[in-house]
């Protein structure tokens, strides 16, 4: 159908590919890609040859306009990312405000998204989450971007780079207190890892190894209630606080 399809793509492993994914991209009259090269490795291996256009955050602004007047002319445009889902820590949201500004039909060929992911196998709680994308790469930066987040009840979900994974931890540890964390690497690839812990344990096993190989995801659970005690709960710390003084 004609309109602005966004399309999500492996984050791995090729088979994870979904088949709306594959029509879609064979239907449309054009792709747009934050990497042509990444997508024209993608369609090869699905034997596609549908155009391939760049669209990413340096030329964005050019092939916005572009685009939009192409899907105006009734033209069927799927932008894709180079692994995942689009406009999530990708290139879209502009794209898509602007085909809804024009009156343009958006729809979604969802799919893999490395951050939901992550949070099915991390083992923390899934009823409340709050995806926080990329921190700020500098230690005083990042204190304060995880300070705003301090109060959220929620799971946080972070991309980050491995190089940075141990210096993120241990800001985290301090910034956020206790806290459960898992560390998910190299989803559907290979050397699938996810490691469970104390946040404070996690920041000091990274700070000692070396970084880690590949993507991940860092989650950290909730701040940890602290019930009120309740009416009942004073009245029987005081009936056996009595007890042992009888
Ligand atoms: N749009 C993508 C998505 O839907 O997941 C995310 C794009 S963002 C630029 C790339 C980051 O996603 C990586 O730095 C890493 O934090 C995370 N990521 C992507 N693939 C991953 C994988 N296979 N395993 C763990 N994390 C991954």
């Amino acid at each position: 159908a004609p309109g602005l399809h966004i399309v999500a793509t492996p984050i791995g492993n090729l088979g994870d590919i979904t088949l709306r994914a594959i029509e879609t991209l064979a239907k449309a009259d054009l792709i747009a890609a934050e990497d042509t090269r990444v997508a024209a490795k993608l369609l090869r291996h699905l034997g596609l040859e549908t155009p391939v256009v760049p669209y990413h955050d340096h030329n964005a602004q050019t092939m916005r306009p572009h685009l939009i007047e192409r899907l105006q002319g009734g033209a069927t445009i799927a932008l894709v990312s180079d692994a995942g889902t689009p406009l999530v820590s990708d290139p879209g949201l502009k794209l898509v405000q602007a085909a809804l500004d024009a009156g343009i039909p958006v729809t979604a060929a969802p799919g893999p998204c490395a951050a939901i992911a992550a949070l099915t196998l991390a083992g923390l709680p899934t009823d409340r989450f709050c995806f926080c994308g990329f921190l700020p790469p500098k230690s005083a930066a990042r204190q304060t971007a995880l300070a705003d987040l301090a109060a959220i009840p929620a799971t946080l979900l972070f991309y980050e780079g491995p190089s940075r994974l141990a210096a993120m931890l241990g800001d985290a540890a301090q910034v956020l207190g206790k806290r459960e964390a898992a560390v998910a690497r190299e989803l559907t690839k290979l050397h699938e890892e996810v490691v469970r812990g104390d946040l404070a344990d996690l920041a000091a096993r990274y700070a000692m190894l070396e970084p880690p190989r590949g993507e991940l995801v860092v989650l950290i659970g909730p701040p940890t209630a602290q019930p009120a005690a309740s009416a009942q709960d004073v009245d029987a710390l005081l009936t056996a606080a009595l007890q042992t003084h009888r």
